[in-house]
This record gives C-alpha cells, structure tokens and sequence, in this order.
C-alpha cells in the first residue's frame, strides 16, 4: 500500500518511485469527460491509492487544456494524491502548453520520427520542461505499438509483436541517456486499442524486464486495455511503474449511455442520463486499480 496521507504533499515523482520499491503499479485513466472524471476519482479514493488522469491532445482539447488542470487541482487540493499527465504529445508547441499550464507529467511521442530526430526533439522537450518545473516527469516512447483507442478487429497497422520488432534494451538505453527522460514507454508486445475478443496477445514479461534492467528509469506501460491480469503483475514485477488504461473505459462509457437512453428515451436530465456511465466507467477502473496495487 502506498503512504499518501502525508501531512507534505509529495511529487508525482516519489510516489512512482515508491511504486517501483513496493512493485505495484500507479493506474493512469484517460478521460475525455467529466463523467470520465468522477468515475477515475470515485474509484481511487474508495481504494484509498494514488491516480494518474491522462488526456490526450484530442481529449484535452475537447475538455480544455487548463479547465482539465482546474479539476484535478480541486481533488489535489484536498491533500488526495491525483495527478496530471498529458498523454502522446506529438509536437515541442503543444509539449510547451501542458508544461506552461502545469501538468504533472507529458508524454513526448516522436515514435513516427528516425531514431535521431526522435532523440533531438524529445531533448528539446525535456530542456523546456525542466526549466519551467523541476518536478515535471517527462516521458518517451521507445517502439511503436499503434495510435488508437479502439476496439479493433486486429493488429493496428505497423505494430509487429514478434520479438524482433520489440524495443531492444542497448536501444532503449541510447535513448534514455541521450535524451534524460525521466520515464520510458516500452514496445513489449503492447498495442494500442483492444481486440475485439477482449483478449490482447500476451506481454514480453523477459523483454521488460531486460528493458528495465537497462534504462534504470520506471517503465510505463501503455495499452493495458485487453491485457490479462496475471501480465500486468508479471509486468509490474518485471519494473512497470504506471499503466495506462483508456479502450475498456470507453467502451464501458458506450455501452451504458446506449443502454441507459434505450431503456428510458423520454429522459432529458443529462445528469440521469450520465449517471449510468458514471457507474459503469467507475467499475473498470477499480477493477484495474486493484490488479495494479495488487489489492
Ligand atoms: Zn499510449
């Protein structure tokens, strides 16, 4: 379990380290509504760990960079451990935004790039970050395990889960040297999105942990929708630090407003229209905090 009632806030920073120590793994959710919102905070503060919010460019921009900061602040500002990352950021500008609207965390993602421009770019990235907010962690991805949040009807296009094409761990370590990156996002036969099955193809348990073993930083493990439980433990022994999880939320979200506005059409309170998605968002998202905290 982690000490978070501390009477001194701490930094995102030490609570990932305290989950690299304890080996569990701090949940990051992706939310795209204030529904989204709730369901994330409602589950973390029953189970009493801390919480990662995640948006991404298209999520953020469709809450508000800085309204989304708002609302996190006023669960933080509580004394709950709550933070705030900004997911797969593709450009220096809109990596300047977050970090100049006080993000806890980004995501620089210039996996489309060469090796080396992805080094360039991602160290233009961390320079800005750290001299705006020295506790910021910024973060890389190493491999490419697709870009959508979907339920897809098979492996996006350009992500190869044989061996050879996972992220090499001499590789990983250029990187993280090169560029500083204070946590790195592994190709380890993650994707992004889910199967339509429900069932992701397995983790390279070995390769993380090789992984791991090189870059000495946390790993963090994207695309955890789909995934079993028993990878995730094995991952978060093997030195996985934060999962991200956003396909299984959607879907849940989906299917209860479908459900709630066919069993009841003539509702027009939007707060009784949502409740259910509410509910139902919350629920996956206890269900894989408890995996990742091994409660
Ligand atoms: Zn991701």
């Amino acid at each position: 379990m982690f000490t978070f009632f501390t009477s001194r806030p701490k930094t995102l920073k030490s609570y990932v380290e305290e989950a690299l120590a304890k080996k569990v793994a701090i949940g990051h959710f992706n939310i795209s509504n204030i529904e989204g919102f709730w369901a994330v905070v409602n589950a973390a503060k029953k189970l009493k760990v801390p919480v990662i919010i995640g948006v991404s460019e298209g999520e953020r921009e469709f809450m508000g960079v800085r309204q989304v900061r708002a609302l996190v602040d006023s669960v933080k500002s509580e004394g709950f451990p709550i933070f705030l990352n900004a997911d797969h950021t593709y450009s220096f500008e809109k990596v300047k935004e977050v970090v100049d609207a006080g993000y806890d965390s980004v995501i620089y993602d210039g996996t489309e790039q060469s090796f080396d421009d992805n080094v360039a770019a991602t160290k233009k990235c961390v320079a800005y970050a750290k001299g705006v907010n020295k506790n910021i962690l910024v973060e890389a991805e190493i491999g490419f395990i697709g870009k959508s949040s979907k339920v897809l009807d098979a492996i996006p296009e350009g992500v190869k889960i044989s061996e050879e094409f996972l992220t090499k761990p001499d590789e990983a370590k250029k990187f993280r040297d090169a560029t500083g990156v204070d946590m790195l996002a592994p190709a380890v036969g993650n994707i992004h999105g889910m199967l339509s099955g429900g069932k992701d193809p397995a983790l390279n348990i070995g390769r993380i942990a090789e992984i791991s073993k090189a870059v000495k930083v946390p790993l963090v493990l994207h695309g955890g929708s789909g995934n079993s439980a028993e990878d995730f433990v094995a991952a978060i022994d093997a030195g996985v630090a934060i999962i991200h999880v956003n396909t299984e939320i959607r879907v849940a979200f989906r299917d209860a407003l479908v459900a709630q506005v066919t069993a009841d059409p003539s509702q027009v309170a939007p707060y009784k229209v949502m409740k259910p998605t509410v509910e139902a968002m919350q629920k996956v998202v206890e269900e894989k905090l408890r995996i990742f905290n091994k409660m």
